[in-house]
């Protein structure tokens, strides 16, 4: 029975028929896989840590666990590639079939898949009851619709569920309060934030670190501090932290950003989720009976509930009806690499300097932060959607294929043409000085697209809809944006400085200069 790194949940589907007498649970670390894109050192320590402690509950609980451990001293090393250990195993005990639970990546799948075959053996694939919504239900709903809307998804999750919902009726009257959830923090800034709960590494996750730093000391990002949770204890304790001090205000404060303050009132239990330590209706349940118990607005907890039933469920469906091609398409045939400052943080614009901070320090970047500064600048840049999606598998921990791949190819990056999100999610730094004080302590300056000062995210914006008018002007919701650009066109000097800046920029991206 095989457990991957991401379905640490204790009722995992794979091993609902476990027989002491007859069967063995697999888990493996192994190179390949923490190599497989250039990560993060914490999200390495994430991971096996999390898997170590994930073991040992399962020991505790009875199971027998074939737990493959990397060594600190690579030579060491029983096996490095993922279908290589599997093979020891299957050799050493001679199963009669192997077991697991739906995949979170295809590519992992496929391997899986590919592995058994060569040793005829049969695979069984179960259903994955970590989400709410299973993979036939989604093509269902997805079958024979022209688009595929989140808020139609969401609306019918909210009726199947009947989560805040006042008989037939969304609690309320409304069905999305997301127009009630763009505060800013004003000039003054946030001012006190509530602190977010922090986890003191164990013995065992002290051992890991120390693994991950000897062996993987080259990878990017800090490996201290390292404070997330590792054990489903310690991911419900951080889920309770969330709801009693940052929930109230989440929904107020969801897109504003503020330089240093990186968690402001999100929840920041994502990686917890997305390796199944919390369980999605833990946490949907818990927000909604804050809202009952009266202790948060409804505009906070309907967006939590969007993000979690709506949002997460969403772009796992969109997934796998979507994949393999989904991982190939480039709607906007963007090629730039990802830019030098998005590893090192190491740039005079301090947008990206401070969102880098936090990837760099926690591998970690709330939404906004990841889709209206880094994401923004890699798409009016034209970066890659697909290396941006590696990228983004490298840096966060949260990251899983199934969960990365719509939000950067798709929401962030529009590489699927508008499938997850009717519109590039494109902007001046206009937008990014309304929502935060970053343009006041920055060398460029937001308002301006040419010249020394000029920002280079508002270059890009404008040499963005620019190249790809064609593709734009029939987008009702760029109306106001294509006609902008029009306007701008009329001016053939500044157009002209435009391009000669933005060429220049997408020069310096492509040679991995500083910016
Ligand atoms: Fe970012 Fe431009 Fe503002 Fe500087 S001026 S912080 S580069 S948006």
């Amino acid at each position: 029975m095989i457990v991957l790194g991401d379905q640490l949940d204790r009722g995992l589907s794979a091993l609902d028929d476990y027989d002491a007498d007859r069967d063995i649970v697999w888990m493996a670390e192994n190179q390949t896989e923490a190599t497989h894109v250039w990560c993060h050192k914490q999200r390495l320590v994430l991971f096996f840590a999390a898997m170590r402690h994930h073991r040992d509950d399962l020991r505790e609980r009875g199971y027998e666990v074939w737990y493959h451990a990397l060594e600190a001293d690579a030579r060491h090393d029983s096996g490095r590639d993922f279908a290589a250990i599997l093979t020891v195993a299957i050799n050493k005990c001679a199963p009669q079939r192997l077991v697991m639970t739906e995949c979170g990546d295809h590519r992992v799948q496929t391997m899986l898949a590919e592995c058994a075959e060569s040793h005829g053996l049969a695979l069984q694939v179960r259903p994955d009851r970590h989400f709410y919504c299973s993979q036939d239900a989604f093509d269902e709903w997805a079958n024979g619709r022209n688009t595929l809307l989140l808020e139609h998804f969401y609306r019918s999750m909210r009726r199947a569920e009947n989560i805040l919902m006042d008989e037939d009726e969304p609690e309320g009257g409304q069905w999305n309060y997301d127009k009630d959830n763009r505060e800013t923090f004003g000039r003054d800034g946030p001012g006190e934030l509530p602190h977010v709960r922090r986890f003191r590494p164990d013995a065992l996750t002290r051992d890991v670190i120390a693994m991950v730093a000897s062996r993987f000391g080259g990878h990017p990002g800090h490996i201290e501090p390292f404070d997330l949770p590792v054990t489903h204890d310690e991911a419900r304790s951080a889920l309770r932290d969330f709801i009693a001090h940052r929930l109230p205000l989440f929904g107020d404060y969801q897109d504003a950003l503020w330089t240093g303050r990186h968690f402001a009132y999100h929840s920041r239990l994502s990686a917890a989720l997305n390796l199944h330590l919390l369980d999605p209706r833990d946490c949907v349940d818990a927000a909604v009976a804050a809202y009952r118990a009266g202790h948060a607005p409804l505009n906070s907890v309907e967006g939590y509930v969007r993000q979690v039933l709506g949002w997460r469920e969403f772009v796992r469906g969109i997934y796998w009806h979507e994949m393999p091609g989904y991982a190939h398409r480039n709607a906007l045939r963007a090629q730039l690499p990802v830019p030098r400052a998005f590893w090192d943080g190491e740039t005079d614009m301090a947008c990206i300097h401070d969102a880098m901070a936090n990837v760099l320090d926690h591998g970690y970047a709330h939404h906004i932060q990841r889709l209206m500064v880094l994401g923004l600048f890699a798409l009016v840049a034209g970066v890659h959607p697909y290396r941006f999606h590696e990228w983004h598998m490298a840096m966060y921990l949260d990251a899983i294929d199934w969960a990365s791949l719509p939000n950067t190819l798709g929401m962030s990056q529009f590489g699927d043409g508008g499938l997850v999100g009717t519109k590039p999610y494109c902007a001046s730094g206009n937008y990014i000085n309304k929502m935060s004080n970053y343009c006041k302590n920055c060398r460029f300056h937001y308002k301006h697209a040419i010249g020394d000062q000029a920002c280079p995210i508002t270059t890009l914006y404008w040499d963005f809809l620019d190249r790809n008018l064609d593709a734009f002007r029939d987008n009702r919701r760029l109306v106001f944006q294509v006609k902008n650009l029009e306007k701008k066109r009329e001016d053939a000097d500044f157009m002209a400085a435009l391009r000669d800046r933005a060429r220049e920029l997408k020069r310096r991206i492509e040679a991995q200069e500083f910016l």
